[in-house]
Formats: structure tokens, C-alpha cells, sequence
């Protein structure tokens, strides 16, 4: 089967068709790019949210949960799993055996035609995580999910970086695991648009609450600081100003909370819909992944042309000089 014909088959809805492109995804078989090529124009439907937050905190439990009210909202829903850390080739599948046997997780829903579940780990290469996340979600959205989830751990880097596909972050805490640290790693604040504290029925939410609300007025302050700044990134200073990041509480496995979550995730995607905001969003993010594409591809054309020279003795700017000269002229 051609990259055609199974691109073709995605958008027709061809679940098995779609699972077997993100295989080639993962593998960086060649003829995943000739796939991606086709189905893009087909994209840009999806509204897709990243779901973050350390293990344990609920996120399993709360995909869960979304993904029946998005259902009983008439929305087909999307959901890559997301585990940096794990490295076996085989972890992916492993997990989803887990997901489908857990106690907590509606097997109905597993069932559900309209409903397309993967996991992925890192395979070995950390760097190449966030790339491929953002290919899977093409496919998915191509194949034409309404939402597609993205469940991620937080909070190292790559992370972050697998969180930059989605056009809204929930951010998952829980009361009494360190509240600072929860909070303060890696920027959560920044990178999340809505925060969710979960497992609200223990001891302790409150005060997560009162600290995450109390951060978040700092963080505002330092907005406004910013408007006087002509310099400041326009786009995110826009969706700053006309989004103010809301804290719920949820009790994820009696449900609790949940229909005011994906509330709040609607309206967060029609917020960045009315202001343009969307738009810009994946204008930078094409542009990003356009430039990470292109310097790929050049990155290894030259070490091809230029490997005799690399065995030599190396001025590195004189190699870099007559490098950048010699392709950028052909
Ligand atoms: P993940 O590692 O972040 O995906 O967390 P899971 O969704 O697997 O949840 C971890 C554990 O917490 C499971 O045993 C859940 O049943 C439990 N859990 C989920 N939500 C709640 C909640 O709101 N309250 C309590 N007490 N437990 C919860």
C-alpha cells in the first residue's frame, strides 16, 4: 500500500490504516513523511489539549473522564499518551493493555468507534518525542477527531516541548505532594491554561489552591508589567490579556468536576478562535516545524558532502565559511 492510498484511507476514517501510520511515525519509517505530506491540508480541525502533571495525580483517570463527557457532547475524541521517560520499544503497547484492564477507565469507551486511544514512549531518543507527538496529532486530526488529548508527564523538557502541539494545557496537581514543587517546575505556570487540582476529597486542596491562585496573581502582575514593554511577543501578550487561567477542583474518580473542565477547555479554544490567537499559534508552530524540517534535511546532506573534509585537520570557521557558501549557493 502507497502513502496515497493510506492517507486517503485516514481521512476516510480507516482506524487500522491510522494505526499503521503512526507505527511508521514512530519508526521514522520514510514513508510516514510522504504520508504526513498528504494528509496536512486535511488539518487544522482539531482542537487539541495537552494534558500534564506528575504520575499519580489523576491524568489516566481525567482523560478518561473528559473523553465521555466530550462524547456526550457529540465530539469524537483523539488520545495520545505521552511517556517520555519510558525507553522500551514495546512500552507503548504495554500501556495500553494497562489503560484497557484498569479498573478506573469506562471499557465502553474503549469500544467506542469514535474514540482512538495510543500510547507512545521515547524509543531510545528523547529529542525526536516532541516531533513525532506533534505528527501523531496531524494524523489524528486529519483522520478528524473534534479533540484530540495529549497526556503527558510533567514537567522536564521534553515535555514541555510535547506540550507545544496543543493549543490548550491542563495542568493536573493534587493536594499534599510538595505544593512548591508542583508548582514551580519548569514554568508550569507559564505553559498552563487551565489548572486543575485533583483528588479534591483529601486533605490539603485548599491550601494547593490558595498557592496556585496566589502564584497566578504574581504571574499576572508581571503581564501587566509587560504591556508597557514594546518588545513583548505580541500574540502571547494578546491571549494573556483576554484569558485569565482559571483553578478547578475536581474528584476525578467520582467524576466531580469534570463537565466544568471540558466547560472551561471549550471555552479557552473559543477565546483563541475570536482573537485570532489560534491562527497565529499555528502559523508559528508550521513555521517552526517548516525551519526543524528543512535543517534536518540539510544537517544531513552536508555531513554526506563534506565527510572526506571532516576526517581532516578542521578550522572550524573556515569549514563553517566555505559550508554555508557552497549550499546555500545551489
Ligand atoms: P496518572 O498517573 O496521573 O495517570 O494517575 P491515575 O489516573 O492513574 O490515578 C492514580 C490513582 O489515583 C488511581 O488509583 C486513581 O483511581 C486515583 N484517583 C484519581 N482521581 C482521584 C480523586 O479525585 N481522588 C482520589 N482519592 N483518588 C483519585
Amino acid at each position: 500500500m502507497n502513502a496515497e492510498e493510506i492517507a486517503e484511507g485516514i481521512t476516510r476514517g480507516n482506524r487500522r490504516l491510522l494505526a499503521k501510520a503512526i507505527t511508521y511515525v514512530e519508526n521514522e519509517h520514510p514513508i510516514s513523511k510522504e504520508i504526513l505530506r498528504r494528509i496536512y491540508p486535511r488539518t487544522g480541525k482539531a482542537h487539541v489539549v495537552g494534558i500534564t502533571g506528575f504520575p499519580g495525580v489523576g491524568k489516566s483517570t481525567i482523560v478518561s473522564k473528559l473523553t465521555e463527557e466530550f462524547r456526550k457532547r457529540g465530539k469524537s475524541v483523539g488520545i495520545v499518551a505521552v511517556d517520555p521517560s519510558s525507553p522500551f520499544t514495546g512500552g507503548a503497547l504495554l500501556g495500553d493493555r494497562l489503560r484497557l484492564d484498569g479498573a478506573d477507565v469506562n471499557k465502553n469507551l474503549w469500544l467506542d468507534e469514535k474514540v482512538f486511544f495510543r500510547s507512545m514512549g521515547s524509543r531510545g531518543r528523547l529529542g525526536g518525542i516532541a516531533k513525532k507527538t506533534g505528527d501523531v496529532v496531524k494524523l489524528l486530526d486529519s483522520a478528524g477527531y473534534d479533540v484530540v488529548l495529549v497526556e503527558t508527564v510533567g514537567a522536564g523538557q521534553s515535555e514541555v516541548a510535547v506540550l507545544e502541539v496543543a493549543d490548550t494545557v491542563v495542568v493536573i496537581l493534587m493536594p499534599e505532594t510538595g505544593d512548591d514543587i508542583q508548582v514551580n517546575k519548569a514554568g508550569i505556570l507559564e505553559i498552563g491554561d487551565i489548572f486543575v487540582i485533583n483528588k479534591s476529597d483529601l486533605e490539603g486542596a485548599e491550601n494547593v489552591e490558595r498557592w496556585i491562585k496566589y502564584m497566578l496573581s504574581l504571574d499576572e502582575e508581571t503581564v501587566m508589567e509587560l504591556t508597557k514593554l514594546s518588545h513583548a511577543d505580541e500574540r502571547k501578550l494578546m491571549e494573556r490579556l483576554k484569558w485569565k487561567k482559571p483553578v478547578l477542583k475536581t474528584i476525578a474518580d467520582r467524576g466531580i468536576g469534570i463537565k466544568e473542565l471540558a466547560d472551561e477547555i471549550e471555552k479557552h479554544y473559543e477565546v483563541l478562535k475570536t482573537n485570532g490567537i489560534l491562527q497565529e499559534k499555528r502559523k508559528e508552530r508550521a513555521k517552526l516545524s517548516a525551519i526543524e524540517m528543512a535543517i534536518e534535511e540539510i544537517k544531513a546532506e552536508i555531513m554526506r558532502r563534506y565527510k572526506p573534509l571532516f576526517d581532516g585537520e578542521i578550522d572550524p570557521y573556515a569549514l563553517a565559511d566555505k559550508i554555508v557558501k557552497e549550499v546555500l549557493r545551489c
